[in-house]
């Protein structure tokens, strides 16, 4: 049996990677980028509606979740945004910032990817895909892999498989069964960036499917304004995918339906068209099926003038506070990332290397540290496989 040797290998060739891989190339180590799909960078193919949300440029610490919020800061301090954009920019890609820092292209996240793939192709990097990954051992300091039928060898081995959301594009737990393998802990992953499903008394609501409005939706101490969607399911749109990221089995979620109302408007409202209704008042600010959904389920029907200022008062306080009981998410078949994962307790910061077996090391979404939406996960992907591929 011939085992080929290089200095490291990398396992999952998307966008923490190939990043990785490109970056150990330049530095001069030999490194093997092996990807069990018929084609890398899946996920960055799909993203952000085919252009890719590459970056945020409001990149910032307190963006991502993990068990432990410092964990991100070196990384993302040491390969940044404007990094990132930099290499765009070197390659002649256009794009362009859309709402809140999201930085996309203007033509097609295929681009992303052959810039990623030419990196990788200077830097000598040999990469090979479509076949399963297995038996991989560590023995006298040497990493061994089977990939198809051949066998390969590296001092190095890093873990960039991702998370096993949208297991329709390849994705796996393969991380998490590696990670455990070598003794390294695994946070309880979660699908995150995911629609919320209604049942019981809110089971209504799914009749509203197709109707967006902008809101404040709450869950713990997290709180996003952006629009929700309701969906034939049950909530979803940017602000409810955010809190889905926080949001536990059990919790309730509460939503600001008029983030940009003032306090007492019901009550002015009253003053100002007594004979008008609480359904009216609502259709003034709503899409006309969430005000009349919303005006049956505060039961207060006729005029205005004929309702005491406290039942006004409520109904505002219920409108501002409007808590739904989501009995589950649509799971990782619809979760754009997921939350948890390989345990940042048993890394380095600096490097990414577990601390207790030398030469292995985990980057991007396999590792406990997911991103808002909007172009975060992808920093972190970038950033963390820098990280990696500069230690290496
Ligand atoms: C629909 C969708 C849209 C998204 N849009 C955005 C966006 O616009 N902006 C943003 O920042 N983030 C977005 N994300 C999230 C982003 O794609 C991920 O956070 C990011 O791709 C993670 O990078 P990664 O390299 O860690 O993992 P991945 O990009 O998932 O790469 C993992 C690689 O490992 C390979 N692999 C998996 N299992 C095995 C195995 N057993 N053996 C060998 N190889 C294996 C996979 O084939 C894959 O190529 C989106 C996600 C989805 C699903």
């Amino acid at each position: 049996m011939t085992i080929a040797e290089y200095d490291a290998i990398v396992l999952g060739a998307g966008a923490a990677g190939l990043m990785c891989a490109a970056v150990a190339g330049q530095r001069g180590k030999r490194v093997l980028l092996l990807d069990h799909a018929d084609r890398v960078g899946k996920k960055i193919l799909i993203s952000g509606g085919g252009r890719c949300n590459f970056t945020n440029v409001n990149t910032a610490p307190d963006r991502f979740i993990s068990a432990n919020p410092h964990f991100a800061k070196s990384a993302l301090a040491r390969y940044t945004p404007t990094d990132f954009v930099a290499l765009v920019e070197r390659y002649g890609i256009a794009y362009h910032e859309k709402a809140l820092g999201q930085l996309f292209c203007d033509g097609s996240a295929k681009q992303i990817v052959a810039m990623l793939l030419e990196e990788a192709a200077k830097a000598g990097v040999d990469v090979r895909t479509g076949q399963p990954v297995s038996d991989v051992t560590h023995a006298d300091g040497k990493f061994t892999i089977r990939f198809g039928d051949q066998y390969f060898t590296a001092a190095s081995l890093v873990i960039a498989t991702g998370g096993p959301s949208i297991p329709q594009m390849g994705a796996t737990g393969f991380a998490y069964d590696l990670a455990r393998q070598f003794g390294l802990k695994v946070v309880e992953p979660r699908p995150a960036l995911v629609p919320l499903t209604l049942g019981g008394g809110d089971v209504l609501f799914r009749e509203l499917s197709g109707i967006a409005a902008p809101v404040e939706a709450r869950a713990g101490k997290a709180a996003f304004r952006e629009a929700a969607l309701f969906t034939h399911k049950g909530l979803s749109g940017p602000a409810i995918l955010q809190i889905s990221s926080y949001w536990r089995h059990g919790e309730p979620v509460t939503i600001d339906l008029l983030p940009d109302a003032q306090q007492g408007w019901l009550i002015d409202a009253k003053r100002t068209r007594p004979r008008s209704s609480v359904r009216a008042a609502l259709g003034a600010a709503l899409p006309d099926r969430l005000a009349e959904t919303l005006a049956e389920r505060l039961a207060l029907p006729g005029e205005l003038g004929a309702l005491t200022d406290t039942k006004l008062r409520d109904a505002e306080a219920r409108l501002s506070r409007w808590i739904f009981r989501p009995n589950g998410t649509e799971g990782f078949a619809k979760a754009e990332v997921t939350v948890g994962g390989i345990s940042t307790a048993n890394l380095s910061s600096q490097t990414m290397m577990a601390k207790s077996v030398p030469g292995l090391y985990a980057v991007g979404e396999a590792v406990d540290v997911t991103g808002w939406l909007g172009g975060y996960n992808f920093q972190w992907a970038w950033a963390s496989g820098h990280a990696a591929g500069q230690a290496l």
